[in-house]
């Protein structure tokens, strides 16, 4: 058929149309009733034929119509209905974004940019929780490590600066300052107070009479029965502190460290010399 034929063909068609509105459209009426997948295919493929055409044109519409606000009942709908088809196709559109990603990964990370810059506060608040992941430390911790090897020289050099630094000076004597309170802390709260004692007795006239002692049972640890020299002694509660023993000389005893450590608060420990005890 020619162009010329055609039109004329169209055009009787046209008047054979308009002289029975009524037939036609219930013939294709009809026609469509028995035909339902038919005319679903042919749907079809005259939108997939037509698809960029009807997509503008709907864009178009969109445009004109103004946008409505929906009722919580409305979304809710929409929801349950998006949610459905995307469990329903998930595999699909997981496919899809990624395919897409993939090949528009400028123009993604830019919008992400775009996003992110637009909302900080909500890219703090992932970035926190992600942070706050063990995963995310491990792999944080794993990462430092490599690159601190393969930096090593760049380390040291920045080390190096810091330890120069006041603020590295601070941080020392912050930690010293630290340091000795809880020594203090120790010193007075300690139930054994063993640093104390030794600083207190080797300072007061108690270590005097401790080495008297010491001179009178000849020279000898009452625990186990062997040679004591002066710079091993060591000062044994005799009845230990935990145990209701006094700071008072006839309490304390030279001994080994070893021995006194043996010994530690048991009351009835097997020494070898009790007689010295008495001296
Ligand atoms: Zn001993």
């Amino acid at each position: 058929m020619t162009d010329e034929q055609k039109a004329r063909h169209k055009e009787r068609m046209k008047a054979h149309y308009a002289a029975n509105p009524e037939q036609y459209r219930k013939n294709r009426k009809d026609w469509k009733s028995k035909n339902r997948d038919r005319k679903n295919e042919l749907n079809r493929e005259y939108r997939k034929r037509n698809k960029s055409t009807l997509n503008a044109r709907e864009r178009e519409l969109r445009k004109l119509k103004p946008k409505q606000e929906l009722t919580p009942e409305q979304k809710a709908v929409r929801k349950a209905y998006s949610q459905k088809h995307y469990k329903k196709k998930s595999a699909t559109i997981r496919a899809r974004t990624t395919a897409y990603y993939r090949a528009n990964r400028e123009k993604c990370y830019e919008r992400q940019l775009l996003w992110a810059k637009n909302n900080p506060d909500k890219v703090r608040e992932i970035r926190k929780r992600a942070q706050s992941t063990d995963r995310h430390r491990q792999k944080a911790a794993i990462k430092a490590r490599e690159w601190r090897a393969k930096n090593i020289e760049k380390v040291r050099a920045r080390d190096a600066e810091y330890r120069k630094s006041e603020k590295y000076k601070a941080r020392i004597a912050r930690n010293r300052e630290k340091r000795n309170e809880q020594c203090r802390i120790k010193y007075h709260t300690d139930p054994n107070r063993r640093a104390y004692l030794k600083s207190l007795a080797r300072r007061s006239r108690g270590y005097f009479q401790v080495i008297e002692r010491w001179k009178r049972v000849g020279r000898l640890c009452y625990i186990c029965g062997n040679h004591l020299d002066e710079n091993e002694i060591c000062i044994d509660h005799v009845i230990p502190r935990a145990k209701g023993g006094g700071n008072e000389v006839s309490n304390l005893m030279p001994v080994h460290r070893k021995c006194n450590s043996n010994k530690r608060d048991i009351v009835d420990y097997p020494v070898k010399r009790k007689d010295l005890l008495v001296i």
